[in-house]
């Protein structure tokens, strides 16, 4: 249930209704909007009878929410999220273009990509130092060495960061370097990863689940907000299924399902969902055109060396015509809608 308090509502009259929902045992969430305030109806089991609040004074109306996710919906709250990180507003009208290695190697690998991505106007560098490998004896990171390297590129560029945490036992630690924490696909449902990135200050990047659906992927999310954190970036990284000419599936049509259930940014990830090079343009132009509010693509100066998704990473004069594709063709998608 959301209770809508009319525009000129009081202090008050707001906290006779809070009362009154924590009196029925259930929890109050105050949504500030631009006009009026809103109260969601959290944790109650069962129907929230709707006249108790209808008849309290300030109070507009009282609307069930119908879906199973509460916080991250468009019922809670009509209006997009915008996060603002550095200078870039994701979820805006701008196109979010984060780039970089899968992992991070060095710092000279580190510099000569960042410096690739900030003269295409990527927005944001990402790079992980803990990596989530399929085999124990693949290359697992450089841990802090390796956020150390990516606060240098930082500095050096004025690029936010993105990296991935794995763990609770990393969590501060990524926390403290990040300016955006990625919890990758495998973590999805990591339930108490969820309400530690809940707990945190920094915007978290949420992956969807290899094979989970959009419901489940926004009820993870709705476990960071739940927990204090409005600040989520949801990002679709394609889904397991039968076929063999791609790493996963790209859903695409999972971005206008998100946007129309959802007020978080969404963004994509072809290079994960392609796993080849010559797919990643192509399905990245088609994350413009669906309005994905950006994306997040693999890009190594030396991909045959990389330690980890050289097959799948752009080379930087690659990534430098997408940009200017991508732009373009965003600028056509958000016009036509
Ligand atoms: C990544 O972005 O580095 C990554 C491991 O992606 P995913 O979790 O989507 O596989
Ligand atoms: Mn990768």
């Amino acid at each position: 249930m959301l209770i809508v308090m009319q525009k000129d509502a009081t202090p008050d009259q707001v906290t006779a209704v809070i009362r009154a929902i924590e009196n029925r045992g259930h929890t109050a969430r105050p949504i500030p909007g631009g006009a009026r305030v809103s109260i969601g109806v959290l944790y109650n089991e069962g129907a929230v009878d709707a006249s108790v609040f209808h008849d309290m004074p300030g109070v507009k109306e009282a609307i069930p929410v119908t879906r199973p996710y509460k916080m991250v919906s468009r019922e809670f709250q009509p209006h997009d999220t915008i996060i603002r990180v550095g200078n870039v507003n994701i979820g805006g009208d701008h196109l979010l273009i984060i780039a970089g290695p899968c992992a991070v190697e060095s710092e000279h690998q580190v510099m000569t990509i960042a410096e690739h991505v900030k003269k295409s106007g990527g927005d944001i560098l990402r790079g992980g130092a803990f990596k989530p490998r399929t085999s124990p004896y693949a290359f697992q990171g450089l841990g802090e060495a390796g956020l150390k390297i990516l606060a240098k590129a930082r500095e050096a560029f004025g690029l936010p960061i993105v990296t991935e945490v794995l763990d609770l036992a990393c969590y501060d630690m990524v926390e403290d370097y990040a300016d955006i924490v990625q919890i990758g696909t495998r973590n999805m449902q990591n339930f108490s990863l969820l309400r530690r990135a809940g707990e945190s200050k920094k915007p978290v990047m949420l992956k969807r689940g290899m094979s989970a659906t959009v419901d489940e992927w926004l009820m993870a999310a709705e476990y960071i907000l739940t927990e204090g954190n409005p600040n989520v970036i949801l990002c679709e990284r394609g889904v397991r299924t039968f076929v063999r000419h791609s790493r996963n599936t790209l859903d695409l049509s999972a971005i206008p399902v998100v946007r129309r259930e959802s007020h978080l940014p969404v963004i994509v990830d072809p290079s994960h969902a392609a796993g080849f090079r010559d797919q990643v343009m192509p399905l990245a132009r088609a994350a413009a055109a669906v309005s994905a509010h950006g994306m997040m693509v693999e890009v190594h100066h030396a991909p045959e060396t990389a330690k980890c998704d050289g097959g799948q990473s752009l080379l930087p004069e690659q990534f430098d015509q997408l940009c200017r594709q991508v732009r373009s063709i965003f600028e056509v998608s958000r016009n036509a809608e």
